[in-house]
């Protein structure tokens, strides 16, 4: 049932669900509606005094929730014309029918032509679409941070730092990570979505804690003389969200 409170900051209207919970919970989904759960018995009243206190919170979460680009719509399952993100271009899903051509093999079944990206799954119901277009986002994954480590790994070595392995990973809560005990990058797979100059940031930033293990002003200082446009890449950055366990079924896990 929908339900609209009216709050100091304008009034929010909520779905609410009733539930044998013991406690109210609130959740903002990402398209900006507002979801509360709540017992059984608990007076209406209740509910709009509880939605009242936390509206500045709501209406943040909210506004962070609709700027969030989506890189595949919620539902995407992989279905020929589904558009995704591709290093922020929109690209559409088209299906080959058995092997992907030996002359054109470049990202595992996957084939990219123009805006179009032609998979060729080994099995066409939808858990094997989604496995043929993960591993086709592993194969790219990985050339891109090939690719961005041959480029910036020479802007640091004048400095001493010698070029180390960048891995792809899936994470839930981080960009990048960098191990300095063991010499070695891990960049979040998710970076194939936003526009090239994201996935360029996050690997200068950890580049730069091969200098600087930590985020003192020295390291900001480097990290935007290697890249002048540092602040403008990391707020563009924030628009994205790696939630793409529920998008491109990808469960994500942490090194
Ligand atoms: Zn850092």
């Amino acid at each position: 049932m929908q339900y609209t409170a009216e709050t100091p900051q304008g009034s929010i209207t909520y779905e609410l669900t009733r539930k044998s919970v013991k406690n109210l919970n609130l959740r903002i989904q990402p398209d900006g509606t507002v979801t509360v759960s709540a017992p059984h018995h608990l007076p209406q009243q209740e509910i709009d005094a509880f939605v009242c206190k936390k509206a500045r919170w709501i209406l943040r979460a909210r506004q962070r929730a609709l700027d969030t680009v989506q890189v595949a719509p919620p539902d995407f399952s992989c279905q020929i014309g589904d558009e995704v993100q591709l290093l922020g271009r929109t690209i559409t899903i088209e299906l080959g029918a058995g092997q992907p051509p030996a002359s054109a093999s470049q990202f595992g079944p996957g084939v990219l032509q123009g805006d179009h990206l032609i998979l060729y799954p080994a099995r066409s119901d939808t858990k094997g679409r989604m496995l043929a277009f993960r591993r086709f986002l592993d194969v790219y994954a990985q050339q891109l941070f090939d690719t961005l480590n041959d480029e910036i790994a020479p802007l640091f070595s004048p400095l001493g730092v010698p070029k180390v392995p960048v891995t792809g990973w899936w994470m839930r809560a981080r960009w990048g990570s960098c191990h300095t005990g063991s010499q070695k990058i891990i960049l979040n797979k998710f970076l194939v979505h936003p526009p090239l100059q994201c996935a360029r940031y996050v690997l200068v930033h950890e580049y730069a804690h091969l200098v600087y293990p930590n985020h003192s002003a020295p390291f900001h200082a480097l990290v935007q003389y290697m890249m002048p446009s540092a602040k403008e890449q990391k707020a563009l950055l924030a628009r994205y969200s790696p939630q793409y366990e529920k998008t491109i079924g990808i469960s994500a896990k942490e090194p």
